[in-house]
């Protein structure tokens, strides 16, 4: 009986943690659909929350001995949620679509930095069971550590702090030297834990110096990045985090931890293959090469000119055409012109025009973002296709609308070698009978090249806010129902 006592609560707490496991499996399958991914998150989230009560079971102790209240330092945990939780929910709240991505670069910082901070935590404390466990928790403190400081300057390149990419001679070198000392440091660290060997230092300065040389490892590393490159870095640092977070839990022999990193480290795993295969680069290339590289392009190779229309005559035009595809890009989500782009098109819809939309895997600053647009602006589901299902279209449609998009429509990555955007698919906008594109001057895309598909022979520019210039052609083509019917 007494047995059996002792038993519940470890059973209460194995049914917690399987109860959170179920639902960031069921959130993610729902994540899987733009329709049911709303309620996917909301799931996921309750998750979280299960597994964090999950955590809190595991600190009391329960099913061993009880331990006081200071000593398990729940106190401090629930100051931390409150704080940590209380800034999350403004900043969620108050982020705009734009800056989107360098919060999601601030969270996979914050994870991994977490992860980091509990192998410090084992580290210093001298926890760790034996060499396995060890040598598992300078893992996880290397990724997490690395995956912080990596994701703190792919946010300040996103946020634009940091404008270009630095590069110098001898930086892969250099790059790979410092992996190898943090990687000599980490075995030697494991040496005098188990009195193989006598330091000359402290093991705590070791310990310190191993962090040191992981974050400037995660900082050397994202610094050259540059050009179209970004999404995949992202990516990376998303599975980086989840893999630390998931050793963290082996570390803590935390089921909920382990489970919720895996699934992460698995997604971003993922993410980054579909991301590279996005920018037609193998994840080698990515990690080994000094890749994204910004070549300076002369301007006067582009044949042709840039012509300039008035927005109320593009958008009369398309009254007037049969099939439009829209490619949206990141100045889409800048104007925040997404609803004015559908009110747009609806009028085009009940005028009897064939309207898609064409999105490509890479546009805007982060994974999905046009999706997540569109769909704000109420887009049916079905009138958006990916960019290997829309691409053939192209040649036979009379008009390609590119609002705010740059990079994904740039026919360099077709033919031009010296491009770094070379090799890249891109949206064959340029194949359409007619192409306008909306921006607001001559700006270039975030890969910093010029872009030839504006100076073709079918290629008219419409300048403007985007936001703007789909309010005017709204008014235009709205203005010839009005004539038509007096
Ligand atoms: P681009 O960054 O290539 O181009 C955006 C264009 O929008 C600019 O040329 C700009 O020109 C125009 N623009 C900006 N603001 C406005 C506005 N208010 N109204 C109208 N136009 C505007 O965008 P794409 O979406 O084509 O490509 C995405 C790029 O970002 C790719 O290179 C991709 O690799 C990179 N990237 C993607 C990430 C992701 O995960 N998706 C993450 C990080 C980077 P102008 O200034 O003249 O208006």
């Amino acid at each position: 009986m007494t047995d059996l006592l002792k038993i519940i609560p470890q059973l209460t707490i194995g049914a917690v943690d399987l109860v959170a496991a179920f639902l960031f499996m069921y959130g993610l399958k729902r994540m899987s659909s733009p329709v049911t991914a709303p309620s996917g998150i909301k799931v996921a989230g309750l998750g979280m929350a299960v597994a964090i009560v999950a955590s809190f079971l595991y600190a009391f102790d329960v099913g061993a001995t009880a331990k006081p209240f200071l000593t398990v330092n729940i106190g401090l945990a629930v100051v931390a949620l409150a704080i940590g939780g209380g800034i999350a929910w403004w900043a969620g709240r108050k982020v705009a679509m734009t800056a989107m991505p360098q919060m999601v670069a601030i969270y996979n910082g914050m994870g991994g930095g977490a992860a980091a901070a509990i192998a410090a935590v084992e580290l210093f404390g001298n926890k760790a069971d034996g060499v396995t466990q060890l040598v598992v928790t300078l893992i996880g403190a290397l990724i997490g550590a690395v995956s912080l400081s990596g994701s703190l300057i792919a946010w300040a390149k996103l946020d634009e702090v940091i404008k270009k990419p630095l590069r110098f001679q001898g930086q892969q070198i250099l790059n790979a030297l410092v992996a190898l000392a943090t990687l000599a440091i980490g075995g030697y660290f494991v040496a005098v834990t188990h009195g193989v060997i006598t330091p000359p230092v402290a093991t705590s300065d070791l310990i310190y110096i191993f962090f040191g040389a992981a974050l400037l490892f995660g900082v050397l590393m994202t610094l050259p990045i540059g050009g179209a490159d970004m999404p995949v870095v992202i990516s990376i640092y998303n599975a980086f985090t989840g893999l630390a977070v998931g050793l963290g839990g082996f570390v803590l022999q935390n089921p909920a931890l382990m489970i919720a990193g895996m699934v992460v480290g698995a997604a971003g795993t993922l993410l980054t293959l579909l991301m590279a295969k996005a920018m037609n680069r193998s994840v080698s290339n990515i990690l080994f090469t000094n890749f994204g590289t910004v070549v300076q392009q002369k301007q006067g190779e582009i044949k042709g000119s840039l012509k300039p229309v008035e927005a109320s005559d593009a958008g009369i035009f398309m009254r007037y055409a049969a099939s439009v595809i829209i490619v949206p890009g990141y100045g889409l989500a800048v104007a925040q012109g997404q609803g004015k782009l559908y009110e747009f098109v609806k009028l085009l819809q009940a005028a009897g025009v064939s309207v898609k939309f064409a999105v490509h895997p890479v546009a805007g600053r982060m994974p999905g973002q046009m999706d997540v647009l569109l769909a704000e602006a109420g887009v049916p589901y079905d009138m958006i296709f990916q960019l290997e299902d829309i691409n053939d279209e192209f040649a036979n449609t009379d008009v390609a609308l590119v609002i705010g998009a740059n990079d994904v429509v740039n026919p360099a990555a077709r033919t031009d070698k010296s491009s770094p955007i070379f090799g890249m698919p891109i949206l064959n906008a340029d194949k359409a009978k007619k192409v306008y594109v909306v921006k607001r001057g001559q700006g270039k895309g975030y890969a910093g090249i010029v872009n030839a598909l504006f100076y073709g022979d079918n290629c008219d520019m419409v300048y403007g806010d985007a936001a703007a210039v789909l309010t005017k052609m709204i008014e235009a083509v709205r203005a010839l129902g009005t004539k038509a019917a007096a």
